[in-house]
């Protein structure tokens, strides 16, 4: 089963209740990621093939197999995924196992909803902080760890937020990211209806992109949706 939803991180649940799963799939595709739900452990060995995610929510117990081996093989193949073990509090057994295949984290059923997609957010927030230290799209660098940024030669004066958006729109480069996405991240809050703070950070970012020599619409407005940092 898939649901689409655009420009959104990408989750692959694993879990075989037909109840949680669908609840979850729901609660997950309306904080606009992009979900994709196996059933079974085969079905997720299928799907991760494909090394298209960014987090696993992993259930333990699969009709057809155990989530810790899942877990283990996963992480044999990639290390940049993000694992959360989802289990029955009776499993904590098992949920520290699986922490020891590699598992990033693990919440106990029955979870609050809302906790578990802070714990989702959380999780990509640090792994995005832990990229790649040093950045380069076209005529752009970025340090992350010493936060600075260069167009060619010239460094740009960035105030905190600024450099935040910034590192965010260019570690999407050619990707529609969307205002909600760019608030709740960089500003670390729900979008509240304003986001005259987020304009006003991209047109400072506009201007300085542009005093360094780069092109004013190096950072494109997508009306109703919010903005892409082209990569040309
Ligand atoms: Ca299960």
């Amino acid at each position: 089963m898939s649901v689409s939803m655009a420009s959104g991180r990408r989750v692959l649940l694993v879990e075989d209740d037909s109840s949680i799963g669908a609840g979850l799939v729901a609660a997950l595709a309306g904080a606009a990621y992009e979900v994709r739900w196996a059933r079974t452990a085969q079905e997720a060995r299928a799907l991760l093939a494909g090394r298209d995610a960014d987090l696993v929510l992993l259930d333990l117990g699969l009709p057809d197999g155990d989530g810790i081996e899942l877990c283990r093989d996963l992480r044999a193949t990639d290390d940049q995924v993000v694992v959360v073990v989802v289990t029955a509090r009776t499993d904590e057994a098992d949920a520290v196992l699986a922490l020891d295949a590699g598992a990033d984290d693990y919440i106990t059923k029955p979870f609050r909803v809302v906790e578990l997609l802070a714990r989702v957010r959380a999780h990509l927030r640090r792994r995005d902080a832990a990229g790649p230290d040093d950045v380069r799209v076209g005529r752009l660098r970025l340090d992350r760890r010493g936060r600075r940024v260069w167009i060619d030669q010239t460094e740009l004066v960035l105030r905190p937020k600024e450099l935040e958006l910034l590192s965010m729109l260019v570690a999407y480069a050619g990707t529609a990211v969307r205002r909600e996405q760019l608030m709740d991240e960089v500003w670390d809050e729900h979008w509240q209806g304003s986001t005259k703070t987020l304009d006003v950070h991209v047109a400072n970012l506009r201007r300085k992109l542009a005093d360094a020599g780069d092109r004013w619409d190096r950072i494109a407005t997508l009306r109703g949706y919010g903005y892409r940092y082209e990569a040309d």
